[in-house]
Protein backbone atom coordinates (compact mmCIF):
# COMPACT_ATOMS: atom_id res chain seq x y z
CA UNK A 1 0.00 0.00 0.00
CA UNK A 2 3.27 2.33 0.11
CA UNK A 3 3.71 1.93 -3.38
CA UNK A 4 5.13 5.02 -5.05
CA UNK A 5 2.69 7.13 -6.79
CA UNK A 6 2.65 9.95 -9.53
CA UNK A 7 -0.08 12.24 -9.89
CA UNK A 8 0.37 13.47 -12.99
CA UNK A 9 -1.68 16.78 -14.98
CA UNK A 10 -3.30 17.87 -12.22
CA UNK A 11 -4.17 21.64 -11.19
CA UNK A 12 -2.11 22.01 -7.26
CA UNK A 13 -3.37 24.83 -5.55
CA UNK A 14 -1.74 24.43 -2.07
CA UNK A 15 -2.19 27.99 -0.43
CA UNK A 16 0.15 27.34 2.80
CA UNK A 17 2.95 27.09 0.23
CA UNK A 18 1.36 29.67 -2.71
CA UNK A 19 0.93 27.02 -5.21
CA UNK A 20 -2.02 27.27 -7.82
CA UNK A 21 -0.66 25.92 -10.85
CA UNK A 22 -0.40 22.67 -13.11
CA UNK A 23 2.07 20.39 -11.20
CA UNK A 24 3.09 16.90 -10.66
CA UNK A 25 3.51 14.96 -7.47
CA UNK A 26 5.26 12.05 -6.28
CA UNK A 27 4.72 10.08 -3.30
CA UNK A 28 6.73 7.95 -1.66
CA UNK A 29 6.09 5.83 1.52
CA UNK A 30 3.17 7.90 2.06
CA UNK A 31 4.48 11.43 1.80
CA UNK A 32 5.07 14.25 -0.92
CA UNK A 33 8.24 13.71 -2.05
CA UNK A 34 8.61 15.83 -5.22
CA UNK A 35 6.22 18.46 -6.51
CA UNK A 36 7.33 19.59 -10.11
CA UNK A 37 6.53 21.47 -13.09
CA UNK A 38 4.31 19.00 -15.34
CA UNK A 39 6.64 16.48 -17.13
CA UNK A 40 9.84 16.80 -14.86
CA UNK A 41 9.55 13.79 -12.58
CA UNK A 42 9.79 10.72 -14.96
CA UNK A 43 6.87 7.92 -14.67
CA UNK A 44 9.49 5.53 -14.03
CA UNK A 45 10.28 6.84 -10.46
CA UNK A 46 6.59 5.78 -9.47
CA UNK A 47 5.26 2.16 -9.12
CA UNK A 48 1.67 3.76 -10.14
CA UNK A 49 0.73 7.22 -12.13
CA UNK A 50 -3.23 8.82 -11.58
CA UNK A 51 -3.77 11.12 -14.52
CA UNK A 52 -5.22 13.76 -12.79
CA UNK A 53 -5.65 15.87 -15.76
CA UNK A 54 -8.75 18.38 -16.00
CA UNK A 55 -8.79 17.88 -11.69
CA UNK A 56 -7.49 19.90 -9.04
CA UNK A 57 -4.87 18.50 -6.27
CA UNK A 58 -5.62 20.06 -2.98
CA UNK A 59 -4.79 19.22 0.12
CA UNK A 60 -7.01 17.44 2.30
CA UNK A 61 -9.58 19.14 3.99
CA UNK A 62 -9.75 19.59 7.79
CA UNK A 63 -12.72 19.48 9.74
CA UNK A 64 -12.08 20.79 13.01
CA UNK A 65 -15.41 20.57 14.99
CA UNK A 66 -17.47 17.17 14.46
CA UNK A 67 -19.73 15.56 16.26
CA UNK A 68 -18.82 11.43 15.86
CA UNK A 69 -21.35 10.24 18.79
CA UNK A 70 -19.47 7.45 19.57
CA UNK A 71 -19.36 6.05 23.08
CA UNK A 72 -22.98 6.34 23.38
CA UNK A 73 -24.96 8.10 20.47
CA UNK A 74 -24.22 4.89 18.12
CA UNK A 75 -27.73 5.00 16.84
CA UNK A 76 -26.38 8.70 15.46
CA UNK A 77 -23.14 7.64 14.74
CA UNK A 78 -20.20 5.77 15.23
CA UNK A 79 -16.40 6.68 14.68
CA UNK A 80 -16.15 4.50 11.75
CA UNK A 81 -19.46 5.69 10.00
CA UNK A 82 -18.41 9.42 11.15
CA UNK A 83 -14.89 8.79 9.65
CA UNK A 84 -17.16 7.26 6.06
CA UNK A 85 -18.78 10.94 6.25
CA UNK A 86 -15.29 12.39 6.44
CA UNK A 87 -13.95 10.43 3.82
CA UNK A 88 -17.12 11.13 1.45
CA UNK A 89 -16.52 14.63 2.12
CA UNK A 90 -12.79 15.05 1.44
CA UNK A 91 -11.75 15.67 5.20
CA UNK A 92 -8.58 13.71 5.83
CA UNK A 93 -8.38 14.47 9.86
CA UNK A 94 -11.25 15.76 11.99
CA UNK A 95 -11.40 17.20 15.39
CA UNK A 96 -14.08 15.45 17.48
CA UNK A 97 -16.51 17.13 20.45
CA UNK A 98 -16.28 15.50 23.73
CA UNK A 99 -20.09 15.61 24.19
CA UNK A 100 -20.26 11.59 24.00
CA UNK A 101 -21.90 9.56 26.85
CA UNK A 102 -19.68 9.24 28.74
CA UNK A 103 -17.98 12.79 28.46
CA UNK A 104 -14.99 12.92 27.46
CA UNK A 105 -13.59 13.95 30.56
CA UNK A 106 -10.95 11.58 31.56
CA UNK A 107 -7.86 9.53 30.08
CA UNK A 108 -10.20 6.66 29.52
CA UNK A 109 -12.77 8.09 27.31
CA UNK A 110 -9.98 9.84 24.76
CA UNK A 111 -8.24 6.19 24.45
CA UNK A 112 -11.39 4.65 23.42
CA UNK A 113 -11.84 6.83 20.77
CA UNK A 114 -8.35 6.90 19.50
CA UNK A 115 -8.83 2.79 19.32
CA UNK A 116 -12.14 3.43 18.11
CA UNK A 117 -10.37 5.73 15.19
CA UNK A 118 -7.35 2.91 15.02
CA UNK A 119 -9.75 0.20 14.39
CA UNK A 120 -12.22 1.53 12.21
CA UNK A 121 -9.44 1.67 9.63
CA UNK A 122 -10.52 4.16 7.40
CA UNK A 123 -7.63 6.11 7.21
CA UNK A 124 -8.79 9.93 8.45
CA UNK A 125 -7.51 11.07 11.59
CA UNK A 126 -9.22 11.52 14.38
CA UNK A 127 -8.47 14.16 17.34
CA UNK A 128 -10.38 14.05 20.26
CA UNK A 129 -11.22 17.29 22.01
CA UNK A 130 -11.59 16.76 25.87
CA UNK A 131 -14.22 18.18 27.78
CA UNK A 132 -13.24 21.32 30.08
CA UNK A 133 -15.46 20.32 33.08
CA UNK A 134 -16.50 17.08 34.07
CA UNK A 135 -19.61 15.84 32.67
CA UNK A 136 -19.88 19.29 30.84
CA UNK A 137 -21.45 20.00 34.08
CA UNK A 138 -19.46 23.82 34.26
CA UNK A 139 -18.60 23.28 37.93
CA UNK A 140 -15.42 21.10 38.11
CA UNK A 141 -12.29 20.76 35.72
CA UNK A 142 -11.20 17.62 34.31
CA UNK A 143 -7.40 16.95 34.84
CA UNK A 144 -6.05 19.21 31.83
CA UNK A 145 -2.41 17.76 31.78
CA UNK A 146 -3.90 13.41 31.87
CA UNK A 147 -5.92 14.56 29.24
CA UNK A 148 -3.41 16.04 26.62
CA UNK A 149 -1.20 13.29 27.98
CA UNK A 150 -3.66 10.64 26.82
CA UNK A 151 -4.18 12.24 23.01
CA UNK A 152 -6.71 15.19 23.52
CA UNK A 153 -5.97 17.79 22.22
CA UNK A 154 -7.66 21.17 23.16
CA UNK A 155 -10.69 21.54 25.77
CA UNK A 156 -14.26 22.80 24.91
CA UNK A 157 -17.37 21.93 26.20
CA UNK A 158 -19.19 22.07 23.21
CA UNK A 159 -23.03 21.56 22.69
CA UNK A 160 -23.03 23.50 26.02
CA UNK A 161 -21.03 26.86 27.15
CA UNK A 162 -19.01 27.14 30.68
CA UNK A 163 -21.59 29.32 32.51
CA UNK A 164 -19.54 30.42 35.58
CA UNK A 165 -17.11 32.96 34.04
CA UNK A 166 -14.67 32.61 36.75
CA UNK A 167 -14.76 29.14 36.02
CA UNK A 168 -13.95 29.55 32.52
CA UNK A 169 -10.75 32.35 34.07
CA UNK A 170 -9.48 29.26 35.82
CA UNK A 171 -9.98 27.09 32.67
CA UNK A 172 -7.88 29.17 30.14
CA UNK A 173 -4.78 29.76 33.10
CA UNK A 174 -4.34 25.93 32.92
CA UNK A 175 -5.05 25.53 28.78
CA UNK A 176 -2.49 29.14 28.56
CA UNK A 177 0.28 27.22 30.84
CA UNK A 178 -0.36 23.94 28.97
CA UNK A 179 -0.15 25.98 25.48
CA UNK A 180 -3.63 24.40 24.68
CA UNK A 181 -6.87 25.82 22.69
CA UNK A 182 -9.62 26.82 24.56
CA UNK A 183 -12.43 26.19 21.80
CA UNK A 184 -15.83 27.93 22.60
CA UNK A 185 -19.86 27.49 22.19
CA UNK A 186 -20.74 30.84 23.08
CA UNK A 187 -24.17 31.23 24.71
CA UNK A 188 -25.75 32.63 27.46
CA UNK A 189 -28.05 30.20 28.86
CA UNK A 190 -30.21 32.49 30.48
CA UNK A 191 -30.88 34.57 27.19
CA UNK A 192 -31.30 31.06 25.15
CA UNK A 193 -34.20 30.31 27.06
CA UNK A 194 -36.43 28.10 25.83
CA UNK A 195 -35.54 29.18 22.10
CA UNK A 196 -35.83 27.35 19.64
CA UNK A 197 -35.05 29.35 16.20
CA UNK A 198 -33.37 32.55 15.61
CA UNK A 199 -35.43 35.24 17.66
CA UNK A 200 -36.34 37.52 14.68
CA UNK A 201 -39.39 38.84 12.11
CA UNK A 202 -39.40 35.08 11.24
CA UNK A 203 -39.66 33.68 14.34
CA UNK A 204 -42.59 35.63 15.39
CA UNK A 205 -44.62 35.13 12.57
CA UNK A 206 -43.92 31.21 13.22
CA UNK A 207 -44.66 31.16 17.02
CA UNK A 208 -41.81 29.88 17.52
CA UNK A 209 -39.80 31.02 20.53
CA UNK A 210 -36.60 32.79 19.65
CA UNK A 211 -32.80 32.85 20.81
CA UNK A 212 -31.85 36.41 20.92
CA UNK A 213 -28.63 37.21 19.17
CA UNK A 214 -26.81 38.55 22.24
CA UNK A 215 -27.25 35.06 23.56
CA UNK A 216 -23.84 34.27 21.77
CA UNK A 217 -22.26 37.24 21.55
CA UNK A 218 -22.02 38.12 25.24
CA UNK A 219 -20.21 35.29 25.56
CA UNK A 220 -18.05 35.39 22.54
CA UNK A 221 -16.78 39.34 24.16
CA UNK A 222 -16.84 37.37 27.57
CA UNK A 223 -14.69 34.98 26.82
CA UNK A 224 -13.13 36.95 24.45
CA UNK A 225 -11.71 39.37 27.13
CA UNK A 226 -10.98 37.08 29.46
CA UNK A 227 -8.87 35.29 26.63
CA UNK A 228 -7.15 39.17 26.63
CA UNK A 229 -6.21 39.53 29.99
CA UNK A 230 -5.02 35.31 30.33
CA UNK A 231 -2.99 35.15 27.03
CA UNK A 232 -4.90 32.21 26.53
CA UNK A 233 -5.60 30.80 23.25
CA UNK A 234 -9.51 31.20 22.44
CA UNK A 235 -11.37 29.86 19.75
CA UNK A 236 -14.94 30.92 18.52
CA UNK A 237 -16.82 28.06 17.27
CA UNK A 238 -19.54 28.18 14.80
CA UNK A 239 -20.09 31.83 14.96
CA UNK A 240 -23.47 33.28 13.92
CA UNK A 241 -24.25 36.47 13.24
CA UNK A 242 -23.22 40.19 12.68
CA UNK A 243 -22.65 41.22 16.26
CA UNK A 244 -20.42 38.41 17.15
CA UNK A 245 -18.44 39.12 13.69
CA UNK A 246 -17.77 42.86 15.12
CA UNK A 247 -17.07 41.48 18.66
CA UNK A 248 -14.31 38.91 17.05
CA UNK A 249 -13.32 41.96 15.01
CA UNK A 250 -12.41 44.37 17.77
CA UNK A 251 -10.82 41.20 20.23
CA UNK A 252 -8.42 41.08 17.48
CA UNK A 253 -7.76 44.34 16.74
CA UNK A 254 -6.50 44.37 20.88
CA UNK A 255 -4.38 42.14 20.34
CA UNK A 256 -6.39 38.80 21.98
CA UNK A 257 -5.37 35.60 20.75
CA UNK A 258 -8.89 35.13 19.46
CA UNK A 259 -9.71 32.88 16.62
CA UNK A 260 -12.63 31.79 14.74
CA UNK A 261 -14.67 29.37 12.44
CA UNK A 262 -18.17 29.40 10.62
CA UNK A 263 -20.27 26.35 9.23
CA UNK A 264 -21.37 26.18 6.03
CA UNK A 265 -25.19 26.76 7.27
CA UNK A 266 -24.94 30.02 8.60
CA UNK A 267 -23.12 31.21 5.12
CA UNK A 268 -25.34 29.70 2.84
CA UNK A 269 -28.57 29.53 4.49
CA UNK A 270 -31.01 32.10 6.87
CA UNK A 271 -33.90 32.11 9.26
CA UNK A 272 -36.59 31.69 6.42
CA UNK A 273 -35.33 27.93 5.54
CA UNK A 274 -37.22 27.22 9.29
CA UNK A 275 -40.28 27.70 6.46
CA UNK A 276 -42.85 25.38 7.83
CA UNK A 277 -40.99 24.22 10.66
CA UNK A 278 -38.45 22.03 8.86
CA UNK A 279 -35.85 20.61 11.74
CA UNK A 280 -32.85 20.44 9.36
CA UNK A 281 -32.85 23.99 9.76
CA UNK A 282 -32.49 24.05 13.27
CA UNK A 283 -28.96 23.99 14.66
CA UNK A 284 -27.51 25.82 17.88
CA UNK A 285 -26.53 28.39 16.83
CA UNK A 286 -29.75 29.39 14.80
CA UNK A 287 -29.75 30.37 11.51
CA UNK A 288 -29.69 33.77 11.55
CA UNK A 289 -31.13 36.26 8.93
CA UNK A 290 -29.53 37.95 5.67
CA UNK A 291 -27.49 40.53 7.30
CA UNK A 292 -25.88 38.06 9.52
CA UNK A 293 -25.30 36.03 6.66
CA UNK A 294 -23.46 38.35 4.68
CA UNK A 295 -21.17 40.02 7.53
CA UNK A 296 -20.11 36.10 8.14
CA UNK A 297 -19.14 35.72 4.37
CA UNK A 298 -17.25 39.39 4.70
CA UNK A 299 -15.78 38.11 7.50
CA UNK A 300 -14.58 35.21 6.07
CA UNK A 301 -13.18 37.06 3.08
CA UNK A 302 -11.57 39.83 5.68
CA UNK A 303 -9.60 37.14 8.11
CA UNK A 304 -11.93 38.09 10.82
CA UNK A 305 -13.43 34.30 10.33
CA UNK A 306 -10.38 32.63 10.43
CA UNK A 307 -11.61 29.33 8.83
CA UNK A 308 -14.62 26.71 7.78
CA UNK A 309 -16.09 23.75 10.28
CA UNK A 310 -19.46 21.70 9.82
CA UNK A 311 -20.42 21.20 13.29
CA UNK A 312 -21.60 17.85 11.99
CA UNK A 313 -23.62 16.56 14.36
CA UNK A 314 -25.65 13.71 13.78
CA UNK A 315 -29.21 12.82 14.87
CA UNK A 316 -31.86 9.76 14.21
CA UNK A 317 -34.81 10.38 11.78
CA UNK A 318 -37.45 9.58 14.83
CA UNK A 319 -35.44 12.45 16.72
CA UNK A 320 -35.84 15.02 13.83
CA UNK A 321 -39.19 13.71 12.72
CA UNK A 322 -40.73 15.50 15.85
CA UNK A 323 -42.15 18.95 16.83
CA UNK A 324 -39.54 21.85 15.89
CA UNK A 325 -40.12 23.54 18.96
CA UNK A 326 -38.40 19.48 20.63
CA UNK A 327 -36.73 18.48 18.01
CA UNK A 328 -32.90 18.81 18.75
CA UNK A 329 -30.48 21.30 17.28
CA UNK A 330 -27.62 20.33 14.22
CA UNK A 331 -27.29 18.88 11.19
CA UNK A 332 -24.72 16.59 9.51
CA UNK A 333 -22.41 18.42 7.14
CA UNK A 334 -19.02 16.57 6.33
CA UNK A 335 -20.29 15.20 3.18
CA UNK A 336 -21.88 18.19 1.80
CA UNK A 337 -19.37 21.27 3.17
CA UNK A 338 -17.25 21.44 0.29
CA UNK A 339 -20.14 20.71 -2.31
CA UNK A 340 -22.49 23.50 -1.11
CA UNK A 341 -19.67 26.47 -0.33
CA UNK A 342 -18.72 25.87 -4.00
CA UNK A 343 -21.63 25.78 -5.29
CA UNK A 344 -22.59 28.55 -3.18
CA UNK A 345 -19.55 30.85 -3.51
CA UNK A 346 -17.12 29.79 -5.95
CA UNK A 347 -18.74 28.17 -9.01
CA UNK A 348 -20.33 31.53 -9.87
CA UNK A 349 -18.15 33.69 -7.73
CA UNK A 350 -17.10 35.51 -5.69
CA UNK A 351 -14.64 33.34 -4.06
CA UNK A 352 -12.14 31.77 -5.78
CA UNK A 353 -11.48 27.96 -5.67
CA UNK A 354 -7.49 28.44 -3.54
CA UNK A 355 -9.82 30.89 -0.98
CA UNK A 356 -12.24 28.08 -0.29
CA UNK A 357 -9.04 25.18 -0.09
CA UNK A 358 -7.28 27.66 1.88
CA UNK A 359 -10.25 28.58 4.32
CA UNK A 360 -10.71 24.22 5.05
CA UNK A 361 -6.93 23.17 4.84
CA UNK A 362 -4.48 25.40 5.57
CA UNK A 363 -6.12 27.78 7.75
CA UNK A 364 -7.84 25.17 10.40
CA UNK A 365 -4.18 23.23 10.21
CA UNK A 366 -2.97 26.87 11.79
CA UNK A 367 -6.25 27.44 14.30
CA UNK A 368 -5.00 23.63 15.59
CA UNK A 369 -1.44 24.54 15.96
CA UNK A 370 -0.85 22.88 18.87
CA UNK A 371 -3.47 20.96 18.65
CA UNK A 372 -2.50 18.12 16.17
CA UNK A 373 -2.92 20.58 13.56
CA UNK A 374 1.09 20.67 12.43
CA UNK A 375 1.95 19.65 9.05
CA UNK A 376 -1.49 19.47 8.33
CA UNK A 377 -3.31 21.35 5.21
CA UNK A 378 -0.23 21.46 2.81
CA UNK A 379 1.56 19.74 0.00
CA UNK A 380 5.06 20.93 0.88
CA UNK A 381 7.85 18.18 0.63
CA UNK A 382 8.11 15.60 3.51
CA UNK A 383 4.23 16.49 4.69
CA UNK A 384 1.95 13.57 4.72
CA UNK A 385 0.30 12.28 1.28
CA UNK A 386 -3.49 12.87 2.62
CA UNK A 387 -4.80 15.14 -0.15
CA UNK A 388 -8.27 15.37 -2.21
CA UNK A 389 -8.78 15.06 -5.96
CA UNK A 390 -11.46 17.54 -6.70
CA UNK A 391 -13.68 18.05 -9.82
CA UNK A 392 -14.91 21.23 -10.80
CA UNK A 393 -16.84 21.47 -13.91
CA UNK A 394 -19.14 18.46 -12.92
CA UNK A 395 -22.86 19.38 -11.89
CA UNK A 396 -24.78 16.34 -9.84
CA UNK A 397 -27.23 15.89 -6.91
CA UNK A 398 -26.82 15.13 -3.65
CA UNK A 399 -28.07 12.42 -2.56
CA UNK A 400 -28.76 10.02 0.48
CA UNK A 401 -26.01 7.47 -1.60
CA UNK A 402 -23.63 9.74 -0.94
CA UNK A 403 -23.45 9.93 2.37
CA UNK A 404 -21.32 8.04 5.19
CA UNK A 405 -23.09 9.21 7.99
CA UNK A 406 -25.77 6.76 10.00
CA UNK A 407 -27.97 10.13 10.11
CA UNK A 408 -29.66 11.96 7.56
CA UNK A 409 -30.44 15.09 8.73
CA UNK A 410 -29.00 17.07 6.06
CA UNK A 411 -31.10 20.54 4.34
CA UNK A 412 -29.19 19.55 1.34
CA UNK A 413 -30.49 16.22 0.50
CA UNK A 414 -31.53 16.61 -3.36
CA UNK A 415 -30.23 19.37 -3.75
CA UNK A 416 -28.47 20.11 -7.29
CA UNK A 417 -24.32 20.69 -6.37
CA UNK A 418 -21.48 22.02 -8.73
CA UNK A 419 -18.06 20.61 -7.93
CA UNK A 420 -17.14 17.73 -5.39
CA UNK A 421 -14.42 16.27 -4.48
CA UNK A 422 -13.86 13.52 -6.47
CA UNK A 423 -11.06 11.32 -4.44
CA UNK A 424 -9.61 11.35 -0.60
CA UNK A 425 -6.24 10.59 -0.21
CA UNK A 426 -4.56 9.83 3.74
CA UNK A 427 -1.25 8.92 3.82
CA UNK A 428 -0.71 8.20 -0.52
CA UNK A 429 -3.86 5.83 -0.01
CA UNK A 430 -7.42 6.04 -1.97
CA UNK A 431 -9.90 6.41 0.99
CA UNK A 432 -12.82 7.90 -0.80
CA UNK A 433 -13.64 7.78 -4.66
CA UNK A 434 -17.16 8.69 -6.14
CA UNK A 435 -17.86 5.67 -8.12
CA UNK A 436 -18.84 7.36 -11.24
CA UNK A 437 -16.45 9.84 -11.74
CA UNK A 438 -14.00 10.16 -14.44
CA UNK A 439 -11.15 9.96 -12.22
CA UNK A 440 -9.28 6.39 -12.29
CA UNK A 441 -7.25 5.61 -9.15
ZN1 LIG B 1 -21.71 24.04 19.72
Amino acid sequence: MNASILIRGGHVIDPENGVDAARDILIEAGRIAAIEKPGQIPSERAAKTIDAKGFTVAPGLLDIHVHLREPGGEAQETIQTGCNAAAAGGFTSVWCMPNTTPTNDSPMVTRFMLDRAAEADVGVHVHPISAITKGLCGRDLVDFSAMIDAGAVGFTDDGRPVENANVMRTAMMHARDLGAVIFDHCEELSITGAGAMHEGPTSLRQGIPGIPRMSETLIVMRDGLLALETGCRFHVQHVSNRESVEAIRWLKSRGAPVTAEASPHHVLLTDQRVGEGDTHAKMKPPLCEEEDRLALIAAIEDGTIDCIATDHAPHTASAKAGLFTTAPFGIIGMESAFASLYTGFVAQGPWTLALLIEKMSAAPARVMTGAAGEGKGALGVGDAADFVIIETGIEWRFEERHLGSISRNCPWLGDAFSGRVAATFVGGRCIFRHTDTALTC
